[in-house]
């Protein structure tokens, strides 16, 4: 009897995430850590965990950036530098660990066609001018050119 085990009922529907170039699976959504950052200028975010990737072992590939000691990593199959593994950090955080990965961003697209960046982010690329957020010029419905604020009454 086995029955009361009512969390296998929605067991999340799980997201892939692929190299750019190629389209093979590296990763799923569910392992980002929602939080940007920029390593140098390229826009990246925290992974748990990534597959289908090479982390170059040369130290030639390791960089030191921040506390952190990383080592370039390839898509295991057309060598695209999607991201790079944490191999050292001396501050360790909930985003940040070794054996994690930091991925770039806009080496990823996702199940639906869209560059990861783009969906975490809304594209902003470079100059995002009036930043706030909430989507403000979704609406233009009433756009035809002249006349719009003809609600003026008559005295
Ligand atoms: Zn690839």
């Amino acid at each position: 009897m086995r029955q009361n085990l009512p969390e296998y009922n929605h067991i999340p529907f799980v997201h892939y995430l692929h190299c750019r170039r190629c389209r093979t699976r590296v990763a799923t959504i569910q392992d980002y850590f929602p939080a940007l950052q920029i390593l140098g200028s390229v826009p990246a975010g925290f992974f748990t965990t990534v597959f289908s990737v090479e982390v170059a072992e040369d130290e030639r590939y390791h960089r030191g950036i921040d506390d952190m000691t990383l080592a370039e990593t390839y898509c295991v199959q057309c060598r695209n530098l999607v991201g790079w593994k944490i191999i050292a950090i001396s501050q360790p955080s909930r985003s940040h660990i070794v054996g994690g990965f930091i991925m770039r961003l806009n080496e990823i697209i996702c199940w639906n066609n869209v560059l990861l960046l783009d969906l975490l982010f809304g594209g902003n690329n470079e100059q995002a001018p009036n930043d706030q957020d909430g989507g403000a010029d979704e609406e233009q419905d009433n756009d035809q050119n002249g006349g719009a604020n003809v609600l003026v009454p008559n005295e």
